[in-house]
């Protein structure tokens, strides 16, 4: 079941100025800076109620988020989705014919377990779904 929107990636050229502008924003700063190895990214989150809001700077050109600012500017990046079972949402999801952009769930930014579902299959949006690592 998929129970709230987690967080709203954000693709940013400068993670540092970007936090600044968004702690003004906000009015309250960034509660985690953290470098995802596996995506070659580092974020920085924010926390909104109980959304979070998360940006993230490339840290390699092959980075994904480096060929999205490419080919489309900075701007949200993708919509996560809180998950209670990965495993079981990612089997529903691929018997609906969504296109998964990894099989098996990795770790993420923030403690989560998380998957992607290809925007092709989402009307040009990138789903992200992501299960606290407990
Ligand atoms: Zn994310």
């Amino acid at each position: 079941m998929m129970n709230k929107i987690e967080h709203i990636g954000i693709a940013v050229k400068n993670l540092s100025e970007a936090v600044e502008i968004y702690s003004k924003l906000f009015n309250q700063p960034s509660y985690k800076t953290e470098v995802v190895e596996s995506e070659s990214v580092t974020t920085s989150f924010f926390q909104i109620g109980e959304n979070k809001i998360e940006l993230l700077e490339a840290t390699k050109p092959t980075s994904a988020i480096a060929k999205f600012i490419e080919n489309k500017g900075e701007g949200i990046h993708h919509i996560a989705f809180d998950v209670d079972d990965i495993v079981k949402e990612l089997e529903r999801l691929k018997k609906e014919g969504f296109i998964i952009l990894n099989e098996q769930p990795k770790k993420g930014a923030d403690n989560k377990l998380v998957c992607f579902v290809h925007p092709k299959s989402a009307n040009g949006v990138l789903i992200e779904l992501c299960q606290e690592i407990k």
